[in-house]
């Protein structure tokens, strides 16, 4: 049984998904099964639409996807489809940030390309990536000139997502979000493993990925040039 009418809202999220999975797929950032994306459906209670655990992201079906409440908990119960593993990550992202006073969050998303990949594993001791004076940071919501910094947060990678979502939360309460815009961070960096970033909708969380994979790339070619980043 699918989850989700045909012009229900979990119905345009699923839509929505799924032309991500195949955008990313082609773009190499979500390969194989790799990577999870998320619509919040309502939040109260919070309810997110989220991609099955398992599923090829370049050929996501209308079933693909699950309802989770906020301690991802399954909600619709297909026998045999679970949340994606890092289900709890989106819960705390959904809950979290706007409670900070961060960006209004509609949509997560979590990719696994190669530079984000290779730069968290390298810059993981520093613990974070610093990006500082490209014109793309303006494509990230709230960021209006170059001439600015953003420190996007490392966390050593983890299969326990308790314990990884207690360690994202309590650095993210150590940020100053007070009245700050645009806020201290639009995404996060998991070691060796990924970028995970957020928006008010799908389309914005996509484009604070593709804003994000650019950047990175930049770091990373760039110190493979040994071109100096500003400082
Ligand atoms: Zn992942």
């Amino acid at each position: 049984m699918s989850i989700a009418n045909a012009t229900s809202p979990a119905a345009d999220a699923i839509d929505a998904l799924r032309a991500i999975g195949r955008e990313f797929h082609g773009r190499s950032w979500s390969l194989g099964t790799s990577s999870n994306y998320s619509v919040v459906l309502s939040r109260e209670p919070l309810t997110l639409v989220i991609t099955a655990s398992g599923k090829d992201k370049s050929a996501l079906g209308k079933d693909d996807f699950v309802q989770v409440d906020a301690a991802g908990t399954v909600l619709d119960g297909t026998p045999g489809r679970k949340s994606s593993a890092e289900t709890l990550l989106h819960c705390l992202v959904a809950d979290l940030v706007p409670s900070l006073g961060g960006l209004p969050v509609g949509a997560i998303l979590h990719t696994h390309s190669v530079w984000s990949t290779v730069l968290s594993r390298a810059d993981l001791p520093r613990g974070f990536v610093r990006i500082e004076g490209f014109e793309m940071l303006k494509g990230l919501e709230g960021i209006t000139t170059h001439d600015t910094r953003e420190d996007v947060p490392i966390f050593a990678n983890s299969q326990d997502m308790a314990e990884l979502s207690g360690r994202i939360r309590a650095r993210f309460e150590r940020l100053d979000w007070s009245d700050r815009r645009p806020p201290p961070v639009h995404g996060f960096l998991l070691a060796g493993h990924g970028l995970y970033t957020w928006g008010r909708d799908v389309a914005e969380a996509r484009r604070h990925i593709e804003i994000h994979e650019f950047l990175f790339e930049v770091l990373a070619r760039s110190r493979t040039l040994a071109v100096a980043p500003p400082t």
